[in-house]
Formats: structure tokens, C-alpha cells, sequence
């Protein structure tokens, strides 16, 4: 069994290390910080046991499990980023533990009457009778990703202490700067050297995904004419008004507030106008490849049309595609997806395969050549101060990693 105390003081010797990226910095990692627990990850590694554990100069981390067998296994990976969110402060981290939860509001601070009530989060009553860390309310936790740092550091340690467990060779690999976007920018996939890999960065426990969205980013500028409004008729051209015929000719209902599951939306992400200029953001999403052509192509029909009612341009539209669907990746090579459902049903973790409303570093990573569908890491609440992770989520996180790496293993004697 994986120890329940192994797993929580792990976990915390993570999360009160501060590890936020910055999204306005262009250095890798982001933030000096985030060397803090970069270089602490690499000494533990080698402690343990790890075989070539290496640390490059962006940060990235990288070691190896050898296999234990003598027949050839696929050379599996398994991925998590240490930096947190940049959207909440990550400075001084105080968990708490919650032994035994029984259902009810947690009080996370009292002195600022800062309370995790399952009125609001119902995901919390699946966790009664378990141990819950939380935040004290004023960071987050940063169980994303720490969590799945804590897990794949214990699985292989567990591995490397029970030799009666047979796998394959292991890679593992920790990266900075995935909430910025960057967590695969830098990854070395051929040093790498897998036939495929797991992130272990989703929520809920039996979350396996190998969907997310197809994403653009959109920039619409809108050129006025200004006149001194005493002298304007006929001659003034107000951009935030052609701003609010573009922004109400979109689909009201396609938005982030009205869509889920595998529907696409446009979303306004910033305004910035006056008479003179206005500039709109929006990013578009989906999951199909074709709506998501379709969607691109009627944002920019949208600002054709517009121009075409008046006398020059004024708008102009940059569309830039940001990252795609992993799936069309995962497809041919199912079975990844396979493994990873047959390893949570051989211990009775119930699998929710569903598409990621969002990207994941496995995207990039699959796009750049090495498969990489996502597995949940137990927490809850990600990027605020209501994060929340229970241990046995993690504990069971830890032994779908195992699983998987037995699994791989008999498969291919
Ligand atoms: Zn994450």
C-alpha cells in the first residue's frame, strides 16, 4: 500500500514552496522561484533512487526508471509542471489537513470568515470520511500540479522499493511555466525518448482525458475618424460603436457562460476603445476541427461584411491559432488510452473519459510527437483559494501510475 503520510508530507514539502510563473516574463522559467523547487525535486529524485536525473537550464527535469524485465517494453513517460497559477498568489502556502471530513462547511479562515461549503462545492460530499488538505484561505494550494508531482515521485520510489513489480523502462518529466502556456515550449521530446506519456494534471479522481479544445486568439481592430463633436455630422466615426455592432453580430449563446461539454465558444476577453480606436480580444474554441474552421471563418466574414458598409477599411482582423485537439494524435494510437482505463478499472476506480475545456501541456506534447493523454491528480478548485485535494485521490493517482507501468509491461512479453 502507499503510505497515506508519505503522500501528505511530500505534498506539503511541495506547496509552501512559492512556484507562480509570469505570464509577462520571456525567461525560462518565468520566475527565479521557481528554481526553488526545481533543484529540491532534483536532489529527491536521486535520493530515491532515480537513474540519470538531470536538470537543464531552463529548468526542466528529467530522469529515468530502468526496466526490471528482460523482454522489450515501449519506453513509457509520465509529466506534471511544479510552477502554479499566476491567476492567485501562491506566497506562503499553509495547508491544513482535514482528517476525516464529515460533509460540512470547512472554515478555512476564521478571522476572515473564509468558508468551503459543499452548498457551493458539491464535489466536496464525494469526500466524506477522507482526508482533505486545503489552503488557510488567503493562497491557493497549488495542488495543481503538485499533486501530480507528489504521485509520480511516489510511484517511483514505490517501484524502485518493491522490485517485485515488473515494468518497463520509466521516464519521468517535471517542467515550469505550464500555466502560462509554456510547460511544453522547451521540452526536449526526443531526449525524452518515449513512445508515449501521461500528464498527471486533471482533477477528479478517474478523469482521463485525451480531448481538448482546438484554441485561436483573435485581435479586432476598429479604426474611427475624430472630429470635434460640435462639427462632427457626417464626418465622425465612433469605433465603439462599430466595436458594439461586431461584438452583438457574434452568437450571444456561444459563449463560455452558456456552453460546456463539447460545444465551442467565442469569447470577448478585452475591450480597449475610444472615438479613435477600439480593440476587441477574443479567443475562440473547439473541439471539432471543423467548427472551429467555421468559427474562424465567420469572425473574419463578420468584419469583411462590416467593412464593406462603409467607405475604407475599419476593421482589421488577426487571427493566431494557439494549440489544437490532441485527440486526432491519440486516435491512432488507442491504446495508450486503453491502458490507462484498464489500470483505474482493475482498481475499481470508476474512468471518466471526457474532453478538456481548456489545453494541457499533453496537447503540445502530442502535437510535437509524443502521445500524452492527461490523468486525473485528485484536486479541486484549481487556481484560488478554495483548492482543495484529498489524499486518498492522490493515493489512488499513485497507483494508476503503477498499474499502468505493470500493464505496459505484460502486454508486450
Ligand atoms: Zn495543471
Amino acid at each position: 500500500m502507499i503510505s497515506k503520510n508519505n503522500i501528505i508530507e511530500r505534498f506539503i514539502s511541495y506547496v509552501i514552496i512559492d512556484t507562480q510563473s509570469d505570464p509577462d516574463s520571456n525567461k525560462t522559467p518565468s520566475t527565479e522561484k521557481q528554481w526553488n523547487l526545481a533543484n529540491k525535486l532534483a536532489v529527491e529524485l536521486k535520493k530515491i533512487g532515480m537513474e540519470e536525473v538531470e536538470i537543464d537550464e531552463n529548468a526542466y527535469i528529467m530522469a529515468t526508471l530502468s526496466a526490471n524485465v528482460a523482454h522489450d517494453v515501449p519506453v513509457i513517460g509520465f509529466v506534471s509542471h511544479f510552477d502554479t497559477s499566476p491567476d492567485f498568489t501562491g506566497t506562503n502556502v499553509k495547508p491544513q489537513i482535514i482528517e476525516n471530513y464529515d460533509g460540512k462547511d470547512i472554515v478555512l479562515n476564521k478571522e476572515q470568515d473564509i468558508i468551503l461549503s459543499p452548498d457551493y462545492f458539491d464535489d466536496l460530499l464525494q469526500y466524506k470520511g477522507q482526508t482533505l488538505i486545503t489552503t488557510d484561505g488567503t493562497t491557493l494550494l497549488g495542488a495543481d500540479d503538485k499533486a501530480g508531482i507528489t504521485e509520480i515521485v511516489t510511484a517511483m520510489e514505490y517501484l524502485i522499493n518493491n522490485p517485485q513489480i515488473l515494468h518497463g523502462k520509466i521516464r519521468i518529466g517535471f517542467t515550469p511555466d505550464e500555466e502560462i502556456g509554456r510547460g511544453a515550449h522547451k521540452f526536449d521530446v526526443k531526449k525524452f525518448g518515449a513512445a508515449w506519456a501521461y500528464t498527471m494534471d486533471g482533477s477528479q479522481i478517474g478523469e482521463l482525458e485525451y480531448e481538448n479544445f482546438n484554441a485561436a486568439e483573435a485581435v479586432v481592430k476598429i479604426k474611427g475618424k475624430i472630429v470635434h463633436p460640435g462639427y462632427a455630422k457626417d464626418k465622425m466615426i465612433n469605433s465603439m460603436y462599430i466595436a458594439q455592432d461586431f461584438i452583438n453580430s457574434l452568437p450571444r449563446l456561444e459563449t463560455p457562460e452558456h456552453t460546456d461539454g463539447r460545444q465551442g465558444f467565442f469569447h470577448l476577453t478585452d475591450i480597449k476603445g475610444d472615438v479613435e480606436e477600439t480593440i476587441l480580444k477574443y479567443i475562440i474554441r473547439d473541439h471539432d476541427k471543423d467548427h472551429f474552421e467555421a468559427r474562424k471563418e465567420m469572425i473574419s466574414n463578420l468584419a469583411q461584411e462590416i467593412n464593406s458598409q462603409h467607405e475604407r477599411e475599419v476593421i482589421n482582423i488577426e487571427i493566431k491559432d494557439q494549440y489544437y485537439n490532441m485527440r486526432e494524435k491519440i486516435e491512432p494510437v488507442m491504446h495508450i488510452v486503453d491502458i490507462a482505463e484498464e489500470a483505474m478499472k482493475q482498481l475499481n476506480i470508476t474512468p471518466h473519459i471526457k474532453s478538456i475545456r481548456g489545453g494541457t501541456d499533453g496537447s503540445q506534447l502530442s502535437f510535437m510527437g509524443l502521445p500524452c493523454p492527461n490523468i486525473f491528480a485528485g484536486g479541486h478548485n484549481f487556481h484560488g483559494r478554495y483548492e482543495y485535494v484529498p489524499v486518498e485521490s492522490m493515493q489512488r493517482a499513485t497507483e494508476v501510475i503503477i498499474k499502468i507501468a505493470e500493464l505496459t509491461s505484460e502486454k508486450h512479453k
